[in-house]
């Protein structure tokens, strides 16, 4: 079949190798000049792999997606942790014993860790939001803590609204950990693609079925020259606001150059109290690269406007979700049109999770 992919993320990028190498056809267009979609890097004068559109760290237990995209490169063995500034000091993240005994005096850290056993599993992720519902007196002081100095104000100013406003998946995605493990990620995969994402996306198109158009917005009218498309750009756009707009926040990211070896002591620092950003993130601990200057990026949410900036992360609520299902109804009326793709499906996709989704597709 002769297939139409709109978006060259990494959902489309994935799903145009998929059909390719089941020998059909496939054009890929996109409106950007490059490919990746914000999972776009490029590497600078020093070697320093920069991700444009911010930090991106792959990491899955998905054994398929993890083999699918090797074949496109090989991985850099990166394990992510992240620092916060919490009261002055910069602990780990997720909130562990480790950051438990940086932050308050022996005796009480003691008490903390023990009451955290006693509830819960050793080595076990727990929500912050279930944290707070604990019968402890100590663990719920701990819970309010927490909240206070690593959600709370993180959360207002990624999302506009506080923690207990969002879908709680969105919080949950990082947790408390039930142990010493200062990681991101517990994910039996993680890691940096050695050559960068831009380099293991260009090897997965480079297939004599596929063809690749780039500064190419979409039009309607390319469908009648397809048999299919899929349709991995905002599914509101497709149908052009017809039942009002998805939500979306926005990143704005300050890079700066700093001439000297390092910035900070790691690749991702959380700001939760203070400042307008929520992180700064060092691009050449992600490769471990030598060089006498780094390059930072200052991360600044703001809410997405359509033609000033770009999409990154879906609002997860049950109004939008309401409003998102309303237009899969106009979506089941398409006939030879599929939505996918954290802008398609309107799901706050980690890479592998988008991945997965094109492997699991039965085209
Ligand atoms: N979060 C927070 N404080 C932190 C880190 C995360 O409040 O120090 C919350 C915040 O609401 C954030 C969500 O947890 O949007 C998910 O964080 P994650 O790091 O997974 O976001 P991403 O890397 O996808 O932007």
């Amino acid at each position: 079949m002769n297939f139409l992919i709109v978006g060259c993320g990494i959902t489309g990028i994935s799903l145009a190798r998929k059909l390719a190498e089941s020998s059909h056809s496939v054009t890929v267009i996109d409106s950007r000049d490059h490919i990746g979609g914000n999972c776009f890097d490029y590497f600078d004068a020093n070697g320093i792999d920069i991700h444009k559109y911010g930090t991106h760290i792959f990491h899955t237990d998905n054994e398929d997606v993890w083999r699918f995209l090797s074949r496109f490169t090989q991985w850099y063995p990166y394990q992510h942790e992240v620092k916060a500034l919490v009261d002055g000091q910069l602990v780990p993240i997720p909130f562990n014993f480790n950051t438990i005994e940086q932050l308050f005096p022996a005796q009480m850290a003691n008490r903390f860790i023990g009451a955290l056993l006693d509830e819960f599993a050793f080595n076990k992720k727990i929500p912050m939001l279930q944290l707070r519902e604990s019968q402890s007196k100590d663990l719920r002081f701990l819970a309010e803590y927490v909240y206070e100095k690593v959600f709370l104000h993180y959360t207002v100013k990624q999302w506009g609204v506080k923690p207990d406003d969002l879908d709680p998946l969105v919080t949950g995605r990082v947790p408390v950990f039930i142990g010493r493990d200062n990681r991101y990620f517990q994910a039996k995969y993680q890691g940096i693609p050695l050559r960068g994402y831009t380099e293991m996306f260009r090897r997965m198109l480079e297939h004599t079925n596929i063809n690749l158009e780039l500064s190419k917005p979409f039009d309607r009218n390319y469908l009648d020259k397809f048999d299919r498309c899929f349709y991995t750009g905002p599914i509101d756009e497709f149908f052009n606001y017809q039942l009002g707009e998805l939500p979306y926040r926005s990143l704005k990211f300050n890079f700066l150059t700093f001439n000297r070896p390092y910035f900070q002591c790691n690749s991702v620092v959380n700001y939760p109290n203070n400042y307008d950003f929520t992180r700064i993130g060092e691009y050449k601990y992600f490769l471990n690269i030598r060089s006498p200057s780094t390059v930072v990026s200052y991360e600044y949410p703001e809410e997405f406007v359509r033609g000033e900036n770009e999409r990154y992360y879906p609002v997860i609520n049950d109004k939008n979700r309401t409003l998102y299902q309303d237009y899969l109804k106009l979506a089941s009326r398409e006939k030879n049109v599929a939505f996918l793709g954290r802008l398609g499906d309107y799901k706050y996709y980690d890479m592998d999770q988008a991945v997965a989704r094109v492997l699991e597709l039965h085209v």
